[in-house]
């Protein structure tokens, strides 16, 4: 059996090759025969959402999701992977709150829709009665051993709550305030960060969490700072475009303030992530996402320092500056990030009035983003622009000039 500092290893360090997801089931299949795994009841609550969590988790390699399900939880209730439905799904997500309380596990993927007390999200029927995400997230929650939100949209409110949010979106913990919510961000979240979390659960209890309340086994390091494209960033070499080379800190990557494990672990059974293909990290494991991470693809605000106020479009000039030393390099690179990072923070708590106020202002804003990323895409065009007909029309310009200057001198004649 694992000890948990061994188990922390491997969460922290397990990648594609040494892979989390190998040493996963062989250690919970021994921790069950030991006796020592509870395989706890499920309940699996969705809210205002769009499955993702639920599809993610089916991208889960080992353990699988049908491990996951018949091995290690006891599954009572998830509206997609009932296999009955209707009334015999309800008695059974019923009779687990009343009869285990304390026991079972309340899992909530989407965000708690508020607005209107609750009507605009509607989760199962009880005796003829639409029973709101709301109510049963309120009525189940007091009775639950773990709550655990995964995916941004539980845990912070994420796009169910982007602005100007009709239905009142939150994250579990703004509505379940009394209770530690363990939350699991991401859009989606990671297959790795919920059987991992999972895992932690069942075999140690609570995780250490951070200040967001996540697990900082997965989420204690900026995606920043294990970047693949992060000496591009310190050299200053820049892409121009998403998908271009260089790091992708101009067109939009929010990286430097984001705090996920995506560059270790990787998607698609570890295989790529956005940076490495060429996209902008849009921060979507952030408290802020996606409002307070927006425009996508515009770069981090300036920064301020006490004495001076820097672009944050100039650090890789800086740096690049900066570069013949390269442990200078590393340290300014290292002190700007922070500096971003802590001014972003700053900037950005939950909760900020940053929304704009009216209907104007809020297409104001559309077309203003519109413009900008139409920009940036003519501006991508004109890169991508074929060399070889500049090529072309150079070379004939170049003749032109040839015969015009020796008609000039008369060298022909
Ligand atoms: S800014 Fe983004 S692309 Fe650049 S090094 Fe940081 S995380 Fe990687």
């Amino acid at each position: 059996m694992l000890t948990r500092r061994e188990f922390l290893t491997l969460c922290l360090t397990a990648t594609a090759a040494t892979g989390l997801a190998g040493i996963l089931t062989p250690f919970l299949r021994q921790a069950g025969a030991e006796g020592i795994l509870p395989r706890p009841p499920v309940i699996w609550l969705e809210l205002g959402s769009c499955t993702g969590e639920s599809i993610s988790l089916d991208n889960s390699r080992n353990p699988s999701l049908y491990q996951l399900l018949t091995e290690f939880f006891d599954l009572r209730y998830h509206w997609l992977y009932n296999t009955v439905q209707g009334d015999a799904a309800v008695r059974v997500l019923l009779d687990t709150v009343a009869h285990e309380a304390g026991k079972f596990w309340l899992i909530v993927e989407g965000a708690v829709m508020t607005a209107a007390n609750g009507r605009f999200n509607h989760v199962f029927v009880r005796n003829g009665e639409m029973v709101t995400g709301l109510a049963a997230l309120t009525e189940f929650a007091p009775q639950a051993r773990y709550i655990i939100a995964v995916g941004d949209c539980a845990a912070f409110g994420g796009p169910a709550a982007a602005h100007p949010n009709p239905g009142g979106g939150k994250g579990v913990w703004d509505v379940i305030t009394d209770r530690v919510i363990v939350n699991i961000p991401g859009c989606p979240s990671h297959p790795d960060w919920m059987t991992g979390t999972f895992s932690h659960l069942l075999l140690y209890g609570l995780p250490d969490l951070d200040a967001y309340n996540r697990p900082k086994m997965f989420f204690g390091h900026t995606i920043h700072d294990k970047c693949q494209r992060r000496q591009q960033f310190e050299d200053g070499i820049f892409a121009a475009f998403p998908g271009g080379d260089g790091c992708l800190y101009k067109v939009g990557c929010k990286g430097p303030v984001t705090h996920a494990d995506c560059p270790l672990r990787q998607w698609n059974n570890y295989v790529n992530w956005p940076v490495k293909a060429g996209a902008p990290c849009i921060g979507c494991a952030s408290p802020h996402f996606p409002d307070g991470t927006m425009p996508f693809y515009s770069h981090l605000p300036g920064i301020k320092t006490r004495s001076v106020r820097v672009s944050v479009a100039k650090i890789g000039a800086a740096a690049a500056a900066l570069g013949i030393g390269a442990v200078a390099t590393h340290l300014a690179a290292g002190v700007f990030a922070r500096r971003i990072h802590k001014q972003y923070l700053d900037g950005t708590k939950p909760g900020d009035p940053t929304p704009p106020e009216n209907l104007a202002q809020v297409k104001q804003e559309l077309d203003d983003l519109i413009r900008r990323q139409n920009a940036l895409l003519s501006e991508a065009r004109k890169i991508e622009a074929p060399a070889p007909r500049r090529r072309r029309r150079s070379l004939l310009k170049r003749l032109i000039n040839f015969w015009r200057t020796e008609d000039k001198t008369g060298k022909d004649e």
